[in-house]
């Protein structure tokens, strides 16, 4: 698999003492590791290339003998300043990248997974203002949502009312949204969404992570998205933060 393209970096491990290993975001084939052999010494093969959230682009090759891939060359196209200076924004961006990386992307999913992670790392690298609590959760839903885990937010799934008017439920084992008067045939698994939170998901499914800082909640409307999202992605995708990373089912 001999290939050349603009890839995403997400982490950088050392091998040995010249060698590095480079998990990276492809946005044709989804997750990959490779070695960069000599890649903390080669200036000229890698120059300012290996470092996380870098774009770069990328010669990547593989021998017969070997199963492993070995990148050859890297070009940086894009690095960043603010986001490894502020280490707040550079947590939310990780947070992000360990999401992504445990929910795994096949390459049909691999485009849209690819600039999700990029806007979001742009938004946070240009933004004037401190990124919103929200954003990992915001990273999630969209993330899940793009990758074929999206929400019907107009009707209610059971009678077909339009869900603006009335005080609805996300009924998180059915990965559907009910009016209050339907969800009551569901006492185990309902969870409460105001038309705030509604709202957020709403916007969410269309706007791109620049715009989501306009999206912050009042503190009622932001518990019921957090606990109503946080249900959904643990519940549908099967991953959950435990003892600081993401784990799965
Ligand atoms: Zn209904």
């Amino acid at each position: 698999m001999d290939f050349s393209e603009r890839v995403l970096v997400l982490q950088v491990g050392q091998f040995r003492e010249s060698d590095l290993w480079v998990r990276f975001l492809s946005p044709s084939r989804g997750l990959l590791t490779a070695f960069a052999f000599g890649g903390s010494r080669s200036r000229r093969r890698f120059a300012g290339c290996l470092d996380v959230f870098n774009e770069i682009d990328v010669s990547v090759g593989s021998s017969l003998r070997s199963p492993y891939l070995a990148l050859r060359e890297g070009v940086l196209v894009r690095g960043l300043s603010r986001l490894r200076r502020d280490w707040r924004r550079f947590g939310v961006a990780v947070n992000c990248a360990r999401f992504l990386q445990s929910f795994g992307v096949q390459p049909e999913g691999a485009a849209k997974a690819y600039f999700l992670l990029r806007e979001t790392v742009e938004a946070l690298e240009e933004a004037e203002r401190t990124p919103s609590r929200l954003l990992p959760l915001f990273f999630r839903a969209r993330l899940s949502f793009d990758q074929g885990y999206a929400l019907s937010l107009t009707y209610c799934f059971r009678c077909g009312r339009n869900l603006s008017s009335v005080p609805c439920r996300l009924l998180t084992r059915e990965g559907r949204i009910a009016c209050r008067a339907c969800a009551v045939s569901f006492p185990d698994n309902r969870l409460p969404l105001g038309p705030e939170a509604l709202s957020a998901l709403r916007h969410l499914h269309v706007l791109p992570p620049a715009d989501w800082h306009g999206l912050d909640l009042p503190p009622p409307a932001e518990r019921e998205f957090s606990l109503a999202m946080d249900a959904f992605v643990r519940y549908h995708v099967g991953i959950f933060w435990k003892n600081g990373r993401f784990v799965r089912h």
